[in-house]
């Protein structure tokens, strides 16, 4: 039950905020918690509920990678287990229970996520990415003991919709007979993954999109460097902090100026060699996954802005039929996301769905 990985990290549609710097003198690292911002008033309710340990004991935050779950769960946890007395409304972010919770180093803080799947699935020569029974099973024996520290306990199961069904009924158990002050907080970008009988036993919450402006101020204040790429940012971001501050890195700059050429004449597009462009210069094949997951989400966040931007000129009198092949195209690249999942070799992805994409 080690590191707390961030959403987004090492798979290209970037963190949402926090800084990553490790450890400081006292052994806690240097990275501070971060408000989730524009959440609106129902997450104000949760979090008075979570300060009062009065929050439901499963709770499921969803919103699509890089839309800032793991920001809103981070501070949820602070919100359950901060013992500052003054802050009732929320965690007060900076006291060393606080702290740790954003480096990941406390210990009634468990977390199930794929980055140990990833050890576990070499060694078991697994073909998919899950979160395996045997993770559940381990986090609910460290459930099982006492807090360490006392108010609370937190198992965060981070991308949900990755837990093997073996292991959705195994959290059941959790779920129905949680234990005093235990409490289970899911993130998922695919919620309609989880059994039916997973999602009637959590409270859902929806991670808002940000207006425009809260995000090109937040890009300003922390990427002061990428200015210029602040409209671009925001238009492929869909309303996520985490993926406008993914739009603006130069790897990104690459790929979506690699996307919009390709929009640009569908007819020339030769799908093979734009697969390699996609993966050159990638070092390890694990990289190689990450580049193909960024360049189908840049494509695809290009495609929604197109698509909306069609919507609004057309005003409803040019219709579906012209937006079409955007909307196929959206499709073909969900499949091909899902296709990595199963660890279909990203060159050979790409080129099946990019195929598609030239015109008979
Ligand atoms: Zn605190």
């Amino acid at each position: 039950m080690s590191g707390w990985v961030k959403e987004g990290r090492g798979r290209g549609a970037g963190s949402g905020g926090g800084g990553g710097d490790e450890s400081g003198g006292d052994g806690i690292g240097h990275a501070r918690l971060q408000m989730p911002l524009g959440q609106g008033e129902a997450f104000a309710r949760w979090l008075g509920q979570a300060r009062a340990l009065r929050l439901p004991h499963g709770f499921l935050v969803e919103g699509a990678r890089g839309s800032g779950k793991s920001t809103v769960i981070e501070w949820l946890a602070a919100a359950l287990l901060c013992p500052s007395e003054l802050d009732r409304d929320g965690p007060c972010g900076v006291c060393r229970t606080c702290t740790r919770i954003a480096n990941r180093q406390h210990p009634d803080v468990h977390v199930l996520d794929l980055a140990q799947d990833e050890a576990e699935r070499k060694e078991l020569k697994k073909s998919f990415y899950e979160i395996t029974v045997g993770q559940v099973r381990q986090a609910q024996e460290l459930l099982a003991r006492h807090a360490v520290e006392g108010r609370a306990r937190v198992l965060v199961v981070e991308d949900a919709d990755h837990l093997a069904e073996e292991g959705q009924n195994a959290l059941l158990k959790t779920l129905e007979e949680p234990g005093v002050a235990t409490f289970l907080l899911l993130e998922a970008s695919r919620p309609e993954q989880l059994l039916p009988t997973v999602r009637s036993r959590v409270q859902r919450l929806r991670v808002l999109p940000l207006p425009a402006d809260v995000l090109e101020r937040e890009i300003f204040r922390r990427l002061p460097a990428a200015a210029a790429r602040v409209p671009d940012a925001i238009a492929l971001s869909g309303g996520s902090l985490g993926q406008a501050l993914a739009a603006c890195t130069e790897r990104a700059v690459q790929l979506h100026h690699l996307v919009q050429a390709m929009l640009a004449d569908v007819h020339r597009l030769r799908p093979v060699a734009t697969a390699r462009a996609v993966l050159q210069n990638v070092e390890e094949r694990r990289h190689e996954l990450d580049a193909a997951r960024e360049f189908l989400w840049l494509l695809r966040a290009e495609l929604r802005r197109r698509t909306s931007a069609l919507a609004a000129a057309a005003d409803g009198s040019y219709g579906a039929s012209s937006a079409e092949p955007w909307t196929t195209w959206l499709e073909l690249t969900l499949a091909a996301e899902r296709d990595l999942d199963l660890l279909i070799p990203p060159e050979q992805v790409l080129t099946a769905c990019l195929v598609q994409f030239v015109p008979a």
